[in-house]
């Protein structure tokens, strides 16, 4: 009798299916191989499921055939077009079945295929991957889901041999909250220090060793975050970074060092803005969080 890579019967191995063999995909499928599921692939190029039937998968001619093939359809794809176009060829193969959709997408759009999915009698479950197709498999990859709880959790184990899962909740959106507010939350820091690379080049400081120092000083910054969060949702603004008064002292000066240098101020400039709105409201004795309270949508 076959047995899996771990040990078992191969026909009592959970089935899976993988649509869309890109990097991220191909890293999927080839995890479920290694860990014993029998995974069926399928790609639109068919030439990309070779090296997952080379591992042991089996290819499918079709993405209903391989929507048909097991209780589990992964969705890996480009973009929401893909999507769509695959999920339009396999609408009488998902009865019974559970979608997971790892795609990276908006919000609204798990919402729109986990009523496509429920129209279909099928399950759903949007995924979202936070980290690099090598490390598929690992704890380093961050899978956030969302959407049927007894559907993620007839599957939690499967969605566990990909990496670290979290599970948002029932609203489908929510993973797709997740991923956008945390994505969101590394372009407008890296941005931001990437200006300031611009500073600092152009001060003749060695940009590689500020870097590290930057790094170094990123410690302080948990405990911060966790202080802000709390003041944001209880509106109990203390004078964190110091107060408003002290802080705008400042500003004027970080923007003229800045306009100086030709480095863009345009983020400094907002920010000088909303504390002195916050002081002439006669809260500068509160803190950074307190800016929260100027910006949209306000309510
Ligand atoms: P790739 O560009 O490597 O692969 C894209 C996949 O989508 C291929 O399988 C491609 O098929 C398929 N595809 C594109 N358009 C269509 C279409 N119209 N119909 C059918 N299939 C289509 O992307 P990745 O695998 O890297 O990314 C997949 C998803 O994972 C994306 O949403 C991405 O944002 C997300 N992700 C990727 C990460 C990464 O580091 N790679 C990290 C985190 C998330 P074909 O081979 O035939 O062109």
């Amino acid at each position: 009798m076959a047995t899996t890579a771990t040990g078992g019967s191969a026909d009592a191995a959970p089935r899976v299916s993988v649509l869309g063999l890109g990097a991220m995909g191909s890293a999927i499928a080839r995890t479920f191989v290694e860990r014993g599921y029998r995974t069926t692939v399928w790609n639109r190029n068919a030439a990309k499921s070779a090296p997952l039937v080379d591992a042991g998968a089996s290819a499918a001619a079709t993405a209903a055939e391989a929507a048909e093939a097991g209780p589990l359809v992964v969705v890996c794809l480009l973009d929401g077009a893909a999507v769509d176009a695959v999920l339009g060829s396999v609408e009488g193969s998902v009865a019974g079945r559970v979608l997971v959709n790892l795609t990276s997408g908006s919000p609204a759009q798990a919402r729109a295929y986990a009523e496509w999915a429920a129209e279909r009698g099928a399950g759903y479950i949007d995924g979202k991957i936070m980290g690099d197709p090598p490390y598929v498999g690992t704890p380093n990859v961050m899978f956030s889901f969302s959407g049927s709880r007894g559907a993620f959790e007839a599957h939690e184990s499967a969605l566990k041999e990909l990496g670290t899962i979290a599970y948002h909740g029932t609203d489908a959106g929510a993973a797709a909250v997740e991923f956008m507010a945390q994505v969101a939350v590394g372009y407008e820091l890296l941005i931001g220090f990437l200006h300031t690379l611009r500073l600092v080049h152009a001060e003749g400081v060695d940009v590689q060793e500020f870097t590290g120092r930057v790094a170094a000083s990123m410690a302080g910054y948990p405990p911060l975050l966790a202080s802000m969060g709390k003041a944001v949702k209880t509106g109990e603004y203390g004078p964190d970074l110091g107060s408003l008064n002290v802080q705008a002292a400042l500003m004027d000066d970080m923007i003229a060092h800045r306009e100086s240098l030709g480095v863009e101020a345009v983020r400094m400039r907002e920010v000088k803005k909303l504390m002195d709105r916050r002081i002439a409201d006669g809260h500068g004795g509160q803190g950074f969080s307190s800016l929260f309270e100027l910006l949209p949508p306000r309510g």
